[in-house]
């Protein structure tokens, strides 16, 4: 007999409430929907580094993240896992348009994140884009307002805010700010003030960065709502 969906989510969101993260030490032992888990397996990953099992959790039960973790410490699947398990949850199409954005300082780190989420996301049905300077602006406006995951640099995405007609994200659940310290020393922040003014404010923020500046504090300040601090020092 199968059980009524409601049941089902029910059942998974108890299981991970109940979940103690600090015995857990596979992803095979988290919640996750089956497509995530396949997609995890399929790209090689199987025990989680200690800022993934520390923000998974957090995330996943809808809390803003304030994290402190240095680069290589694996901060890219512990965002990029919340985030298609947010989408999967709320049955995310592409007549939803951008369910989750996430702003990162450089075009290669941009691709980087891209790059992981192609993998590890393949078995999902969500589309994602990457918008960074270099590409065609007219060609990116044809498809970003259906992009389900957004993965930009500042300044690309706020021409789009500005000249793409039509394209809104009224509907975003998430906000990934990678690096942020690093963003900010890049001279973003009038740029990401006037992205983040033009988000719901009802969104879920996580916020990543190595350093914990005034800059970032003030970031945090106005773009996160009473966050989780999770901070990373030793390795797995
Ligand atoms: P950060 O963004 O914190 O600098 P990344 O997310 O780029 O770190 O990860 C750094 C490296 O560690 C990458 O090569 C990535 O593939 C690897 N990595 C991340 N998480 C895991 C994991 N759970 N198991 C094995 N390798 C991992
Ligand atoms: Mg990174």
């Amino acid at each position: 007999v199968k059980k009524p969906k409601k049941e089902i989510e029910k059942e998974e969101t108890v299981s991970l409430v109940d979940l103690d993260t600090t015995k857990v030490e596979k992803f095979e032992e988290f919640p996750f929907a089956t497509k995530t888990k396949a997609g995890l397996r399929k790209a090689g990953f199987v025990s989680l580094t200690a800022i993934q099992r520390a923000a998974i959790k957090p995330a996943m039960l809808g809390k803003d993240i304030l994290g402190a973790a240095k680069t290589g410490s694996g901060k890219t699947l512990a965002f990029i896992i919340p985030i298609l398990e947010c989408l999967h949850k709320h049955n995310w199409n592409s007549l939803d348009g951008p369910g989750a954005l996430v702003i990162s300082p450089t075009r290669e780190l941009a691709f980087q994140i891209f790059e992981v989420l192609k993998k590890v996301g393949g078995k999902h049905n969500f589309s994602a884009g990457l918008l960074i300077g270099g590409n065609n602006v007219k060609e990116e406006a044809h498809s970003v307002g259906k992009t389900n995951i957004i993965i930009c640099t500042p300044g690309r995405l706020l021409q789009h805010m500005d000249t793409t007609s039509y394209f809104h994200m009224n509907n975003l659940k998430m906000l990934i700010l990678d690096e942020a310290d690093r963003i900010l020393d890049m001279g973003f922040k009038t740029t990401l003030d006037a992205i983040i003014e033009n988000l719901p404010s009802e969104r879920q923020t996580l916020l990543f960065s190595a350093t914990q500046t005034k800059s970032v504090k003030d970031l945090a300040r106005l773009s996160l709502r009473d966050p989780a601090y999770i901070s990373v020092h030793s390795e797995a």
